[in-house]
């Protein structure tokens, strides 16, 4: 059974709710339904976050909630979730879930994966199956009450990450809730459990088995968690980096690739932390730069002209790195144009620097070029000569190409 927990207690600020978010569990409840807000905001909510989303469980069918929200629609084909949207934001329903193996179906692979996941359920079953007892927590901004079946409220007083449940089974079921559970913990300051820590260096492994976009999903949540540094950190010291980005962990233990990788991290962390928007493709193409570095070399040793063997060794970093993650195409024609620019900063001559300044992607590739002097790759005098380039007035810059040449 739930504790209940009154707001004496867990003192959630209701002003820190969305009004979607209300609105959405106001409809449902008048419709006759349970629903509350879960997951995630109210995790960040009793650790003082403002939540960046907000999803509501409720016991009515994704069909029954279309049917309360004139702005709503259905979506996922696996889950089947409803958004319902007010303004420009948009609210994440979903109907609680149960146990797969209560209703007596397979729905688990050999080694345990959990490959379907859409039976409904009760309240206590949707808990159940969530991953850490932070994340079981279930607020009613009605009655302002937070509904606790697994000790989730002492545990986040605690400051502790816990798995519910037993943790072998629980991430044999799904593997990605290793990375979630490294994730979480640098991003919420959270001291993972040591009996949720102890076998994530043996089951390591069950992340080959898992499908490659939902693994790209994931890894794009930490890389852009603004504690992307901890966070890789710690899958390097649970060995969770091997094979994850394929070679990564080749690329961390060049001297000059990890100086480069950690920079880049470095700055989407500062950047996000700030407030402001980091650009998955800029740091997928930081990520695997010495991969594409080192096939280049080869390509030019067997007799490649430079650009040809540039554009062959970011087709096989690509294609290799498909195999594990599957990066998004909208993300992989952006890292070809970065690197591909990056022969042409190196020349400084004629009316070439013209044309790169005026070329769309002049900045990312800008950017990606400073890194690449800042980590020691090139001399810092090339990333000065651009800068100073770039801000000069056109006398300036003719004098700079005629010195130059
Ligand atoms: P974030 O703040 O990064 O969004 P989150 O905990 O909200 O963190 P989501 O991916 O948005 O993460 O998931 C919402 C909720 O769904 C989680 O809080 C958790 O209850 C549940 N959940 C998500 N992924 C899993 C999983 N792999 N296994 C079990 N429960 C999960
Ligand atoms: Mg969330």
């Amino acid at each position: 059974g739930a504790t209940s927990i009154p707001l004496k207690k867990h003192q959630i600020d209701r002003r820190l709710l969305s009004n979607a978010a209300i609105k959405t569990i106001e409809g449902l409840q008048k419709a006759g339904f349970e629903a509350y807000i879960v997951g995630g905001a109210v995790r960040d909510l009793l650790l003082q976050r403002e939540p960046k989303d907000f999803d509501v469980a409720t016991d009515a069918t994704p069909e029954e909630v279309n049917r309360v929200f004139r702005r709503s629609r259905i979506i996922g084909r696996r889950f089947r979730l409803v958004h319902v949207l007010f303004g420009d934001e948009t609210i994440e329903v979903s109907t609680f879930r149960g146990h797969h193996e209560a209703k007596g179906d397979a729905h688990t692979n050999e080694s345990g994966r959990i490959i379907r996941d859409n039976v409904f359920g009760s309240l206590e079953e949707d808990a159940t199956r969530r991953d850490f007892t932070a994340n079981a927590l279930y607020y009613d901004p009605t009655s302002e009450i937070v509904l606790d079946f697994h000790q989730g409220f002492a545990d986040i007083q605690a400051g502790i990450l816990r798995m519910i449940g037993k943790p072998e089974t629980r991430y044999a079921e799904d593997p990605v809730r290793m990375l979630r559970v490294v994730r979480l913990s640098a991003k919420l300051g959270l001291k993972i459990d040591p009996a949720t820590m102890a076998p994530i260096a043996k089951m390591a492994d069950l992340l080959q088995d898992v499908p490659p976009s939902r693994l790209f999903d994931e890894m794009l949540k930490l890389f852009l968690s603004g504690h992307a540094i901890e966070s890789v950190s710690a899958l390097r010291e649970q060995h969770l980096h091997h094979g994850l980005l394929p070679m990564l962990d080749v690329v961390l233990e060049q001297p000059m690739g990890e100086r480069f990788v950690m920079l880049a991290l470095k700055n989407t962390d500062e950047r996000i932390l700030s407030g402001k928007s980091a650009n998955p493709s800029f740091l997928f193409a930081t990520l695997l730069w010495h991969e594409v570095l080192a096939a280049w070399e080869v390509y030019k040793k067997d007799g490649n002209p430079p650009i040809p063997a540039l554009h062959m060794a970011m087709t096989e970093v690509l294609a290799s790195q498909a195999e594990k993650l599957a990066i998004h195409n909208r993300y992989t024609a952006t890292m070809k144009e970065i690197w591909g620019l990056q022969p042409r900063f190196e020349q400084r001559s004629g009316k070439r620097p013209f044309g790169l300044l005026i070329h769309p992607r002049y900045r990312a590739g800008y950017d990606f070029l400073l890194l690449r002097c800042e980590s020691g790759e090139l001399p810092a005098e090339l990333g000065t000569w651009w800068t100073t380039f770039a801000e000069a007035d056109n006398e300036t810059r003719q004098a700079m190409l005629e010195a130059d040449t």
